[in-house]
């Protein structure tokens, strides 16, 4: 094989795949938002179709053959080859040292799994859902001994949403972050509490979703490219490169902060995926290099940026606009219920000081099941008790606690350290930014580009080129630091909360 022809394949071969994913997205996107109730079927079945083509394409013996060409030849590969090169046939591999069948057993199982809880939730019934999620934690369990026999499988699960993670690394962040948000909740348990009524009454749905597409714009997004549509829970999602990107959201009558805050959560997201350099379209490199560079830059936007004081203040007058009936409130008295901080149920809607207290108890569950030292059917008292501990509340019922979350039940364990880290990771480059871009006058002048081009430069043009934690090193010029987030949050509450 000539070097050329083999470059060219691997082009071709690229092309497909995002072709084969550009369908499985859009037939997701369809379910997920405008389909009719009765047409998963005709989907599912499309979908094993393509998603079969698509696993024999990637892992066939002349993809094989001609990635292992090109990996023996790295002198003749630019920077862009050599690392889609490197993500294809460390997918591959690691595909081939998983007996076929477990993995076609594993995605089934994961599906129905997912059913299951659903109604094992709408029911508040673990223990309906307890056999599926056992068998996911085993199945995690025996594919991390194919993969990475040399691992502790939970290090393993880690690392495959975020590239190089251990537990160590887990261990020593959630310490840190413990022992300063504990106290700072503490402080501000006795304060009084901020009035957050405000945020509710009725908020029909065309005025949400006017405000949502005022919010959208309002962070530089492009609406040639981004769409908005409506589900039960918000996602991003690329549909064949980041040409077109997709949000969701969802309206609820009662609050207009829920929606706003999700859109620009989402949007956060849209803006990294967006943003690939032009030249890595239907490449490997397309989109965010992992789920915490994304959550810190989703969680950059909805929180550090979108619950600041300027940005309130900046989006106040199309709020008036949408809902005329909070006209008799002051920026100020938004901004400060938008910042209302309780210990509560439910991760999702957590303020910033008690969001990561939620993951925290993730975590311990996840690294203890994998380990052995916790049995699945022990999951539901070891949650309460955790969120007794860590969150000083009650749990009620298991639809409330342990049954909230889908992640488990989509074979995603090791995914949710990286929602309290990217959290972390958005408090230093927000730091970063600021020594060269003066981030409150663009917030109160509403032009987002200085901000933009900032995260552009040093993030999202970037797509999967380099590995996540070298990347942000290099972002923040130097080692990343936990402490930037506790100083912020101790900072913003501290003056909310008049301590
Ligand atoms: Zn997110």
């Amino acid at each position: 094989m000539q070097i050329n022809e083999a470059k060219a394949a691997l082009t071709a071969l690229q092309a497909k795949l995002s072709a084969y994913n550009h369908a499985m997205s859009l037939l997701y996107y369809d379910g997920a938002t405008t389909a009719p109730k009765g047409t998963a079927a005709n989907r599912a079945q499309t979908m094993s179709v393509l998603s079969e083509e698509s696993y024999r394409l990637s892992t066939s013996p002349e993809t094989l053959e001609l990635l292992e060409f090109l990996d023996a030849n790295p002198d003749a590969l630019d920077v862009h080859e050599k690392r889609i090169v490197y993500l294809a046939l460390k997918g591959v591999r690691e595909m081939k040292k998983i007996p076929i069948e477990e993995y076609v057993a594993y995605q089934q199982l994961v599906v129905e799994a997912e059913d299951v809880w659903h109604t094992a939730k709408e029911k508040s019934d673990f223990a309906m859902f307890a056999p599926y999620l056992e068998k996911i934690f085993d199945t995690n369990r025996r594919f991390a001994g194919y993969c990475a026999p040399e691992k502790n499988p939970y290090d393993y699960c880690l690392d495959n949403f975020e590239d190089g993670l251990t537990m160590a690394d887990c261990d020593a962040f959630f310490s840190a972050l413990r022992s300063r948000i504990v106290p700072l909740l503490q402080k501000i348990a006795v304060r009084p509490q901020v009035d957050d009524a405000c945020l509710y009454g009725h908020f029909d749905e065309p005025a949400q979703h006017k405000f949502a597409l005022a919010l959208m714009e309002t962070i530089g997004l492009d609406m040639d490219h981004c769409g908005l549509g409506t589900t039960e829970h918000p996602f991003t999602t690329s549909l064949g490169s980041h040409h077109d990107v997709r949000i969701t959201t969802n309206f609820k009558v009662g609050t207009f902060a829920s929606s706003m805050y999700s859109v620009i959560h989402e949007g956060g997201h849209a803006l990294y995926d967006m943003n690939s350099d032009d030249s890595m379209a239907y490449t490997l490199l397309d989109g965010g290099v992992s789920m915490g560079i994304h959550e810190s830059q989703s969680r950059f936007y909805e929180n550090l940026l979108g619950r600041s004081r300027a940005f309130v203040e900046l989006v106040f007058p199309r709020m008036i606009d949408a809902f005329p009936q909070l006209a008799s409130y002051t920026p100020e008295q938004i901004w400060r219920a938008v910042n209302r901080v309780e210990p509560s149920l439910i991760r999702t809607e957590a303020d910033e000081v008690t969001y990561c207290l939620h993951v925290m108890v993730r975590y311990e569950l996840e690294k203890r099941v994998m380990a052995g030292e916790l049995a699945v059917a022990d999951l539901p008292a070891e949650w309460n008790r955790l969120y007794r501990e860590y969150l000083g509340i009650e749990v009620p019922c298991d639809r409330e606690g342990i049954l909230q979350d889908s992640h488990w039940s989509g074979g995603l364990i090791g995914y949710f350290p990286s929602y309290a880290l990217g959290s972390a990771y958005g408090a230093q480059l927000l730091a970063k930014m600021k020594e060269t871009v003066d981030v409150d006058a663009c917030l109160r002048s509403g032009d987002f580009s200085p901000i933009n081009a900032w995260n552009r430069e040093h993030i999202w043009r970037h797509g999967c080129l380099h590995k996540p934690g070298e990347l942000l090193t290099s972002a923040l010029g130097g080692a990343f630091d936990p402490a930037y987030y506790t100083d912020y949050l101790e900072q913003k509450f501290g003056e909310i909360y008049g301590i």
